[in-house]
């Protein structure tokens, strides 16, 4: 008797066939209707604390608990300008300032190895030098409980290998990285983004499958609704892709300020995120359009009307 393809690729012939649901995606079963992982996902908002108004770091954690945020994004790099170093040195600094607030440290971007693309030069003597920033980054990043450290193999122009190498020196690389970050309570977290920015690693599919293949729970991939509108063909399928390896999000919108100061809709990314059980954090990575006092908690609940119809 021959099997028809639709036949062949129904869950039923794949079970019959004895093939493996790898980990991290989701089967046909559980896309079937509300799925149990569906029910325990919740939208945690979150924002890179440069862009919350305040003259100093309390005041900005006081406005971020008023408006209702759940966590803060902190700075892995210096941004001296705005008053906020880097977290390595400082972790008693954040930390005290946020014991007296009901925040959590979402996750950690910027500074030094972890957008630089020393870790993937075509220099090999530049490598080294980058894995031990990035450990640096991660053992700061798990004193303050982070979620994780993003990472960005390579911005264009900052590595003259190409796609094969890189991936291959990632997973080479990568799980060292992350079982650092497992030791340290955190991880390392790929961040996909849009050509325009980076050829390699455009989407969140990719991005997982590097994961997966690195096969250390250290490490995770993210999604960036900014990036994602120009990578992406399904915001969906996006996340459902990424799977369990998804653990942080960030906020903007088609143009890059505050989500609901354009068109770009987040449903469907949201409904994704809801399919995988996401357990993390949600968080604003984009400038603002008009008054921020007014326009970031219109923003919010903008966001919290979206995940509704989700
Ligand atoms: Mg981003």
């Amino acid at each position: 008797m021959s099997i028809s393809r639709r036949g062949f690729l129904t869950a039923g012939a794949l079970a019959a066939a004895g093939t493996a649901i790898l980990p991290g995606t989701v089967s046909a079963k559980e896309g079937k209707g509300k799925s149990k992982a569906k029910s325990t996902a919740a939208l945690k908002l979150s924002a890179q604390i440069w862009i919350i108004p305040g003259k100093d770091l309390p005041e900005r954690l006081a406005t971020m608990q008023e408006w209702g945020f759940d966590g803060v994004e902190l700075p892995g790099g210096d941004m001296l300008d705005r008053g906020l170093p880097s977290i390595i040195g400082h972790e008693k600094l954040y930390e005290d300032a946020i014991k007296n607030t009901k925040l959590k440290v979402s996750a950690i971007c910027g500074g030094k190895g972890t957008g630089d693309a020393r870790i993937v030069s075509e220099d090999v003597s530049k490598r080294a030098g980058g894995v031990d920033d990035v450990k640096q980054l991660l053992t700061a990043a798990g004193a303050l409980h982070s979620t994780g450290v993003i990472y960005v193999p390579a911005f264009n122009g900052g590595t003259k290998l190409g796609n094969f190498e890189i991936r291959k020196i990632l997973i080479d690389t990568l799980p060292a990285l992350g079982e650092h970050a497992h030791k340290a309570g955190t991880r390392l977290v790929l961040e996909p983004l849009n050509r325009g920015e980076a050829f390699f690693l455009r989407q969140v599919a990719d991005g997982a499958s590097i994961v997966r293949d690195c096969k250390n729970p250290g490490l995770g991939v993210m999604g960036d609704f900014y990036h994602m509108y120009i990578e992406e063909t399904s915001d969906l399928g996006a996340f459902i892709s990424g799977g369990s390896y998804v653990h942080h999000s960030h906020l903007a919108s088609r143009i890059r300020v505050l989500p609901g100061q354009d068109e770009r809709q987040f449903v469907d990314g949201f409904r994704g995120l809801k399919w995988i059980g996401f357990q993390d954090y949600c968080s604003f990575e984009c400038g603002v359009r008009g008054d921020a006092k007014v326009e970031i908690p219109k923003s919010m609940a903008f966001l919290r009307e979206q995940w509704a119809k989700a």
